[in-house]
């Protein structure tokens, strides 16, 4: 079946400057990355799967249906601070997860890495909770930043320094429903 990279028809790409990962390119990507997640621990207790509110929310879904073995999901929010504002030992988290850390394997569900803020102030936060195992699941990786408190051991894809929208990503909260990622037109 061929897809098309227009922005038009169905879909409402306004504001969209060209599609970067088809919706197919997207789905392709997260089955691999259920089969590799799901082969990559033994046993059989569950994993605790944290997504990222609220940029992650639909890989996360797309994600966790297709893992082959007992998966807890929970969610969190970390606080959003102005640039600069903040130094790593004042992370908050606006949604706690309801179930504990401790004693699980726990995968964080990030939907982009970019300077890596995000992880270096949410993982000490997270390994002071003492889970068996702590490891990030990115969907997209901008790869600008020279030190992460932890590498992404599943990345789906390396992105282009753009801002990007589109399955789970906004700008403004809007665009995430779009079932593509694309970048977005700069300001005029
Ligand atoms: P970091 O803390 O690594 O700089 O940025 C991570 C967060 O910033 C992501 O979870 C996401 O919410 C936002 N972000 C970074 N780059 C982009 C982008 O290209 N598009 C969108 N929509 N959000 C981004
Ligand atoms: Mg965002």
């Amino acid at each position: 079946m061929s897809e098309t990279r227009d922005l038009g028809g169905a879909v409402d790409g306004g504001g969209v400057e060209r599609v970067v990962l088809t919706a197919h390119e997207i789905a392709a990507r997260v089955a691999e990355l259920a089969h590799e997640i799901t082969g990559a621990y033994p046993g059989n207790e569950p994993l605790l799967v944290l997504g990222l509110l609220k940029g992650s929310f639909i890989f996360m879904a797309d994600l966790v249906r297709q893992l082959d073995r007992p998966v807890l999901v929970d969610f969190l929010v970390a606080a959003s601070y102005g640039e600069g504002t903040v130094s790593s030992g004042e992370v908050r988290l606006l949604y706690e997860p309801e179930t504990g850390l401790e004693g699980k394997h726990v995968i964080l569900i990030e939907d982009i890495v970019d300077s890596g803020t995000t992880i270096n102030r949410l993982v000490p936060v997270l390994v002071e909770r003492e889970p068996r195992s702590l490891e990030i699941c990115a969907l997209l990786h901008k790869r600008l930043s020279a030190k992460l408190a932890l590498e992404p051991r599943w990345v789906g894809f390396d992105a282009p320094q753009e801002f990007l929208v589109g399955y789970g990503l906004d700008h403004g909260e809007s665009f995430r429903q779009l079932p593509f990622i694309g970048s977005l037109k700069s300001p005029q």
